[in-house]
């Protein structure tokens, strides 16, 4: 299949593919999304194929006006209603009992949906020429998240009708996921909307285990995507968990065969090994916005290991260290 490489003033084109079933990579201000007609089974089907996704992970239907809701949930409650207020258009995706107008494989068969009202501008326009729209992130299946149009060329050429190209993302992880059918209320997957403004928002909010920790063997996943290893380079990921200085001398002693650090900026001028820095160690939101490009340029650089850090999990932190703990496979050694 020959992929068309579209650009802002392509939409339309990119409008017309999708009703008529076709898939289109599309920037938004998390990570690039992967598109098609969230009401037509058939299509959603294809990105499944398209991705190597398993069928029994859920997508997430992108809406443009807050309004489009009602066509895809039974039930708008009061703290979803406020969530919305608040937070979109914007990197947050709420879990509600889905209509019958869902086909199964946007929900794999669940009884919900998850929906995201996204902020960029490109995607909102995409879908207010067509529909509202199933997408999951624009990558293989397992690789880390396309943040820039590079990586969809990447891992997408060939496989897809179309991709636009919208520039860099600008939040860099995949969004917040809270659902809202549980009582209470419970983050499934941390984003750029941090645990501490929701909580502000809605009061009592759970944070799901599986946010930063394994599955435990037959153990049923909140979220199908939980289960999945995820974010992962060729390289072998390993994070270490420990202070600055520990970190350092570790990695500094570790430098051998081809193994670099994955490390901030304070770093730098203290190691003996290749690099790549994610960014400031308390600047959390560079740190998402470049994880999983420095993910990809590991591979690009040869890099057989790479040695993160383990990042502080307040804030948009969260959200950083769920990535790179799935990324590490869950691999983490105490260095103190
Ligand atoms: P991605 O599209 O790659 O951002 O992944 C979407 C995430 O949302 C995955 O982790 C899914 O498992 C999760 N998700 C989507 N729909 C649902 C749902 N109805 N219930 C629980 N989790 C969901
Ligand atoms: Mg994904």
């Amino acid at each position: 299949m020959k992929t068309l490489l579209l650009g802002a003033e392509d939409i339309p084109l990119a409008a017309e593919i999708i009703k008529n079933g076709g898939l289109v990579a599309m920037p938004t201000e998390t990570v690039y999304g992967l598109a098609a007609d969230a009401f037509n089974g058939e299509a959603v089907a294809r990105i499944f194929k398209a991705k190597g996704r398993p069928m029994d992970n859920p997508l997430i239907v992108h809406i443009s006006e807050v309004s489009q809701i009602y066509e895809l949930v039974r039930d708008f409650p009061e703290k979803a209603r406020l969530l919305a207020q608040r937070f979109w258009p914007g990197p947050l995706t709420m879990i509600l009992p889905k209509s019958d107008k869902i086909p199964d494989e946007v929900s794999a068969g669940l009884d919900t949906v998850a929906v995201r009202c996204p902020s960029d501008k490109n995607a909102r326009r995409l879908i207010e020429l067509s529909r509202p729209l199933a997408a999951p992130s624009a990558n293989l299946s397992g690789s880390p998240s396309p943040t820039t149009v590079r990586h969809v060329v990447d891992d997408m050429n060939g496989r897809i009708d179309a991709i636009i190209d919208g520039g860099d993302c600008e939040v860099g992880v995949e969004s917040t996921v809270i659902t809202l059918a549980a009582q209470p209320p419970r983050l499934l997957r941390p984003g750029g909307i941090t645990l501490e403004q929701l909580r502000d928002t809605i009061g009592e909010v759970e944070v799901d285990p599986a946010v930063t920790e394994p599955l435990k063997k037959g153990q049923q996943a909140a979220s199908p995507g939980m289960k999945y290893k995820h974010y992962s380079p060729r390289a072998n990921v390993i994070l270490l968990k420990g202070s600055a200085d520990a970190y350092i001398s570790f990695v500094n002693s570790h430098g051998e065969n081809g193994a670099a650090a994955l490390c901030y900026d304070e770093d730098i001028n203290k190691l003996s090994l290749p690099y790549i820095s994610i960014g400031g160690a308390e600047d959390y939101c560079t740190q998402a916005n470049r994880l999983f490009a420095s993910l990809r340029e590991a591979d690009e650089r040869g890099f057989g290991t790479v040695y993160a850090h383990c990042p502080d999990t307040g804030g948009v932190g969260l959200a950083v260290y769920n990535r790179m703990i799935r990324a590490a496979g869950f691999e983490v050694i105490d260095i103190e």
